[in-house]
C-alpha cells in the first residue's frame, strides 16, 4: 500500500474523539505533503534542524508538535510558530517556553512528558515530581504557555499487559490531576499516548492523541 493509503486506513479507524500526529521525522517533504494533501494537517518532528526547513517549505497551516527531547536553548528557534511541545520533562523548559512564546506574542500549547516505561533513558518527570511542582502552583505564572495534558511512552515490549498497565495508569493520573488541579481548565484535555506498536492499547486505555509515524511510511 502505499503512504496516503496507509495514512487514510489508520486515520478512517481511529474512534472520534481521538486525534492523530503523524511523525514525519526522517520523511521528506514531498511525502509529507501527499499526507498533507490528504486532509492530515497535525504532524510531529523530533529534531529541531529538520524541524525548521520543513516549517519554512511546507503550508502554513500545518500544526507542527514538537515530540522530542529538547534542549532549552533551541526554543527559541521553534517558538515563532511550533503549535505544541508535546515532551515537556522540565520545570526549566517550561520557563523557557513561555518566555519565548512571550517574544512572540503567542501561546505555546504544552504536553508534559511523564516517564512511564522501564527504560531508563526514555525522558520524563516522574509521576511525584509533578504532584509536587502542582502542588506548589510551580506552574501557575505561565502566561504564554497552555498546558494542554499529558504524554507517554510505554514501554518497547511485546508484553501488551505492561504496556497496557503502563498506558492505564497515566489515565489514571491524567485523571486525578485533571480534577484535583485543573478541572476548570478547558485546555486539559490531551493525553498523547500510542505509536505504530501500542496505539491500538492507547486507545483503549483512554488516550485521546496518537503519535503514528512507521506504519504509515513503512
Ligand atoms: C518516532 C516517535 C513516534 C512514532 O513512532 P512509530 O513507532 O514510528 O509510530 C512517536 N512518538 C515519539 C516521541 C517518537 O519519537
Amino acid at each position: 500500500m502505499s503512504v496516503v493509503e496507509n495514512f487514510r486506513q489508520i486515520r478512517d479507524a481511529l474512534p472520534g474523539n481521538v486525534r492523530l500526529t503523524v511523525v514525519s521525522k526522517f520523511q521528506p517533504e514531498s511525502v509529507l505533503l501527499e499526507v498533507y494533501r490528504a486532509g492530515q494537517r497535525i504532524f510531529g518532528e523530533n529534531r529541531v534542524q529538520e524541524l525548521l526547513p520543513k516549517y519554512e517549505h511546507l503550508p502554513k497551516d500545518i500544526e507542527w508538535h514538537f515530540i522530542g527531547h529538547l534542549q532549552a536553548n533551541k526554543v527559541r528557534y521553534i517558538a515563532p510558530f511550533v503549535h505544541t511541545i508535546q515532551s515537556v520533562d522540565s520545570l526549566r523548559l517550561l520557563e523557557e517556553i513561555n518566555k519565548q512564546a512571550g517574544k512572540h506574542n503567542r501561546k505555546i500549547n504544552v504536553l508534559l512528558q511523564i516517564h512511564i516505561a522501564q527504560e531508563t533513558h526514555k525522558f520524563g518527570f516522574l509521576y511525584e515530581e509533578v504532584k509536587k511542582l502542582l502542588a506548589e502552583r510551580a506552574f501557575k505564572d505561565f502566561e504564554n504557555i497552555r498546558i494542554a495534558g499529558l504524554m507517554g511512552m510505554a514501554t518497547l515490549t511485546g508484553e501488551e499487559r505492561q504496556i497496557r498497565r503502563e498506558f492505564g495508569n497515566l489515565h489514571a493520573f491524567f485523571r486525578e490531576i485533571k480534577n484535583d488541579y485543573f478541572s476548570d481548565d478547558r485546555f486539559f484535555i490531551e493525553l498523547s499516548i500510542g505509536m505504530s506498536n501500542d496505539y491500538r492499547i492507547a486507545i483503549e486505555e483512554g488516550g485521546t492523541m496518537v503519535r503514528i509515524g512507521g506504519k504509515i511510511f513503512k
